[in-house]
């Protein structure tokens, strides 16, 4: 656990590793990150066991995950050799721009999907030249230590990317706080991420934030309901509902309510929550016994409509809960507040304008689903609604190739995507005379 001084020697060896890394070559920069690849994919299935020991996350889910660390650096390893300034057409002169690094950057990162989100800041990061520092989740240090052994073994060099386990409030509010840090991307709560935000502003420091999310599921009646009802769980269930797009409300045309509520019953019942290890898990334990606490202060029995089961005995174990058909202030409370559990709400509403205005009651705006036959409703809800990552007729929100982020105080700025380099550089204009 890194205290202060600890932080600060890091950030020491991150400034003088900068000079030397953003002169590489792009292609050599581009070599390195493909090999960093590589030595990921070999360990792959390590990088897995270590995420299913750290986080309990599913064995399926933590492949997929080691996958996407490989996948996103892959991606990235492209974009050194493609990150282009512009000439632009002036009198006297040429003028150009350049896509300078900023410097030392700092990514704070919460327990929830570690190795991942880590890596969709680290690969552009790296890519634009920037060094890095990973202040991992004080749960989940595990993959992203590893990930620092295996970006020495690909070649990078010493100081270029460094992990500092630690506690949020010393070790990364000292990266915060940090002169020579230049940007923070943050992941984890809006709360903290407020917080962040507000100290670095003093500093005029550029942030990225990835906060909260209460994301709505809307069902119009002409959908294909069997499939929306049988998607709808994993859509909030995945990695027990500790995922900032867990589509935790579900909106449902009151003329096919009650049908979707059976239907959506019938699938709770049929996910499989057990030991992370076994392949035929779809969902494992919470992360801690706190956790747990809290998830469960969000269910009050008189609001539960349906539950799913799960494993007694060791484990921070919570069953699929459906809670419908209340208006208590519980009910209310679950609603509206993000749970980061498995437990989802249900209402009904009357039409496409009734949706809209539910989806949109709340502070956060990340993600969403709209299921409906009809494509023109599709594109017209897809843009009223206020969130960053909506999909029709599927649940998916990240992609490595699409940007990803949050409206309101789900966030600030983009990551992933074609675009995610322009988050770690600064834009510099040069005219240079010809007279
Ligand atoms: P958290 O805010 O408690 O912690 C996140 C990280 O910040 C941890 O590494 C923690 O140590 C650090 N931290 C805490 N206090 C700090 C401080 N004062 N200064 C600097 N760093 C500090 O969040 P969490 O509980 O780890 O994660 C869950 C939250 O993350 C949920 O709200 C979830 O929605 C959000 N999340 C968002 C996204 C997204 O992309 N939008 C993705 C995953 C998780």
């Amino acid at each position: 656990m890194a205290d202060a001084a600890e932080v600060d020697r890091a950030v020491e060896r991150a400034v003088r590793a900068f000079p030397a890394w953003r002169a590489v070559a792009p292609g050599d920069r581009a070599r390195l990150l493909r090999r960093f690849a590589r030595i990921v994919e070999e360990h792959a299935e390590e990088l897995a066991r270590l995420e299913i020991t750290g986080a309990g996350h599913t064995v399926g889910n933590a492949r997929w995950e080691a996958g996407n660390v490989r996948d996103v650096l892959d991606f990235y390893a492209g974009a050194p050799e493609r990150d282009h300034g512009r000439q632009i057409p002036v009198a006297g002169g040429v003028d150009v721009t350049f896509a300078e690094p900023l410097g030392v950057v700092g990514i704070i990162v919460p327990w929830n999907f570690p190795m991942v989100i880590m890596t969709w800041g680290v690969a552009p990061a790296l890519a634009a030249g920037n060094t890095v520092i990973v202040k991992p989740a004080e749960w989940t240090p595990l993959t992203a230590l590893r990930l620092a052994e295996l970006a020495l073994e690909a070649g990078l060099p010493e100081g270029v990317l460094q992990v500092v386990p630690g506690e949020g409030e010393v070790a990364g509010a000292r990266l915060v706080e940090h002169p020579d840090v230049r940007k923070i991307v943050f992941t984890g709560s809006t709360e903290v991420g407020k917080l962040i935000g507000a100290k670095a502003a003093k500093q005029v420091k550029r942030v990225t934030l990835e906060l909260g999310g209460k994301s709505a599921n809307i069902v119009f009646a002409d959908s294909d309901l069997s499939r929306a009802a049988e998607s709808a769980p994993m859509a909030v269930f995945d990695n027990s509902g500790q995922d900032c797009c867990a589509r935790s409300r579900i909106l449902v045309e009151r003329s096919v309510h009650d049908d979707f509520l059976a239907r959506l019953t019938e699938a709770v019942r049929e996910v499989k929550v057990g030991d992370p290890n076994d392949p035929a898990s779809q969902m494992g334990p919470l992360i801690s016994a706190e956790h747990r606490e809290r998830v469960a202060s969000f269910v009050t029995e008189a609001d539960v409509y349906a539950r799913g089961s799960c494993p007694g005995g060791p484990g921070y174990w919570f069953p699929p809960t459906v809670l419908a058909g209340s208006s208590s202030e519980s009910f209310r409370r679950a609603f509206t507040e993000e749970i980061f559990g498995p437990v989802v709400t249900v209402v009904p509403f009357e039409d496409e304008a009734d949706a809209v205005r539910i989806a949109n009651d709340t502070a956060y705006g990340l993600s969403g689903s709209i299921w409906t036959r009809d494509v023109g409703r599709a594109l017209r809800v897809a843009r009223a609604v206020e969130a960053g990552n909506l999909s029709v007729n599927s649940h998916s929100s990240v992609r490595y190739w699409t940007p990803f982020g949050g409206f309101k105080q789900s966030g600030l700025g983009r990551e992933l995507g074609p675009d995610a380099l322009s988050a770690f550089t600064e834009t510099k204009n040069v005219f240079i005379s010809t007279e």
